[in-house]
């Protein structure tokens, strides 16, 4: 049985963070393995509180973790802290981790700060030289490179830039482009996958795309293909989601 790590945070409403990852993996029928990064308050409407979990913690879950068990890939969410990202650059180095993929989350659907100012620019120095894939939406891509974004063109100058900073690969998604959902990938050539726009608001889908690609990624797959299988399984958890809570959607993995 293949085993993937999630580095993310805790999420109550099990639509975003931990839960979302475990369930996409479960879905895919790789084991599940997790580290929390943070504590939230939250619901369907939104995040309330955040409590990190301090770096010493951070590391100390992997340490005893990796000791024991070598998953065959690993995804980081929600970090929070500058001093986890740090961490995490460490640990990656030091078991050598495959397959390492970060979603470099930095603010909610609904505009609250998921990590402190300095993150995004550790994230850069620290983990892009490190991973096999970064699959950040436009917003993310546009605050790591610095490119504002409006449109598939920038998304490919944020995804050259990206790759300049030493990410193997990138997946730009592009849920939040006007018409269409178009996602680029960029490998050493550009590659499109276009998708319609689900209508209404959904939470954790960044979460459940980037868990799908880790999940794909340790069964094996490269990195195009399991992008192009990530946005079909998105496609359905779309169709599948329901309304329980009072205002975002929930993926029904
Ligand atoms: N909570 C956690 C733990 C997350 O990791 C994320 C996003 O990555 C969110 C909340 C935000 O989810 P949404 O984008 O659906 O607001």
């Amino acid at each position: 049985m293949k085993s993937a790590l999630t580095i993310a945070g805790f999420d109550p409403s099990g639509g975003a963070g931990i839960q979302a990852d475990l369930k996409v993996y479960h879905s895919y029928g790789v084991y599940g393995l997790s580290v929390v990064s943070a504590l939230t308050a939250q619901n369907s409407g939104g995040v309330k509180r955040v409590m990190p979990v301090t770096r010493q913690f951070v590391k100390k879950q992997l340490t005893v973790l990796l000791d024991d068990i070598k998953p065959d890939a690993t995804k980081t969410g929600m970090l929070c802290r500058e001093s986890t990202v740090e961490v995490i650059a460490y640990i990656v180095k030091k078991y050598s981790l495959r397959n390492f993929v970060i979603d470099p989350v930095i603010l909610s659907s609904t505009g609250r700060p998921l990590a402190e100012k300095g993150v995004p620019g550790a994230i850069r120095k620290k983990l892009l030289p490190l991973c096999t894939v970064v699959t950040p939406n436009m917003y993310e891509a546009s605050v790591l490179s610095g490119i504002p974004i409006k449109n598939q063109i920038d998304m490919e100058k944020a995804a050259l830039t990206l790759h300049e900073y030493g990410a193997k690969n990138v997946i730009v998604t592009g849920g939040h482009l006007d018409k269409m959902a178009v996602d680029v990938v960029y490998d050493g050539e550009f590659h499109y996958l276009r998708g319609r726009k689900s209508a209404g608001e959904y939470h954790g889908t960044g979460c459940a795309f980037s868990a799908a690609v880790t999940a794909l990624l340790a069964r094996g797959y490269g990195v195009l293909e399991a992008a192009k299988l990530a946005k079909g399984f998105m496609k359905k958890a779309f169709a599948k989601s329901f309304s329980t809570g009072q205002k975002m959607k929930l993926f029904n993995l």
